[in-house]
């Protein structure tokens, strides 16, 4: 068992928002590497789009007249323990890295890049940075950030940009109670249940999962006579 168990913010998104995320892959991928089966993502042609997105982003930001720091510099890892009423076996460490934190007076944004189509999961990442970057204490702009009126905002190619209220209206009570109750399911040592469902199933790359959704063949000519 490791030390600390790293969930990323995205994958928590994805547990909190509405892909259907399975809690048992995510359970499982905080607990080390796993045979993972193939994928026939693009990585590279996604790389260079998002790139372009995270340059063009900032170059408008520094334009007007913004502080940007980008992606690795913005990296961070949360240590959680105890929260609210939780209390974990193994301590939780939430890592992530905004693609752009962007600094002008008394005005912060932090700003999350997406290539694909607008969903509420985007939007829940941004919610959990506003969270938690400002508890990096590490951080050369902390103290920046935490005398600033804090936006978020998903900038999308291909979609209008999404703008998340200030932080202080972003973290509501269902925002820390939803985090509160996925950290209790995840960091407990007792596994949950494998959700299978054709959304979840069909980005996961857990590979020795045995409840998989598989389609439903068509009838054949012999069940369709019972129909
Ligand atoms: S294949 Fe489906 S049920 Fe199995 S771990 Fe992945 S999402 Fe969960």
């Amino acid at each position: 068992m490791p030390s600390c168990l790293r969930l990323g913010v995205k994958r928590l998104a994805e547990y909190l928002g509405d892909n259907g995320s399975c809690a048992w892959a995510t359970w499982r991928g905080m607990r080390g590497p796993y045979e993972r089966l193939p994928s026939g993502f693009d990585s590279l042609g996604w790389t260079l789009e998002h790139n372009a997105l995270v340059h063009s982003c900032a170059a408008e930001l520094r334009e007007h007249g913004y502080v940007v720091y980008r992606e690795r510099q913005n990296a961070f890892g949360i240590e959680i323990q105890t929260f609210g009423d939780v209390t974990l076996p193994t301590p939780v460490c939430l890592v992530g890295q905004p693609d752009l934190i962007a600094i002008r007076a008394d005005d912060a944004q932090i700003v999350d890049c997406k290539t694909g189509r607008p969903s509420s999961t985007h939007r829940i990442q941004g919610m959990l940075y506003q969270l938690l970057v400002p508890c990096n204490k590490r951080a050369p702009y902390v103290g920046r950030i935490n005398g600033a009126t804090l936006v978020g905002r998903i900038a999308y190619k291909g979609y209008p940009d999404v703008a998340l209220p200030a932080r202080t209206e972003a973290i509501t009570p269902a925002l820390l109670e939803a985090v509160r109750d996925a950290i209790r399911v995840l960091g407990r040592t007792r596994e949950p249940v494998p959700e299978p469902s054709r959304d979840a199933c069909r980005f996961c790359d857990v590979a020795d999962c045995s409840v998989r959704f598989r389609e439903q063949l068509p009838l054949g000519a012999e069940e369709l006579a019972l129909v």
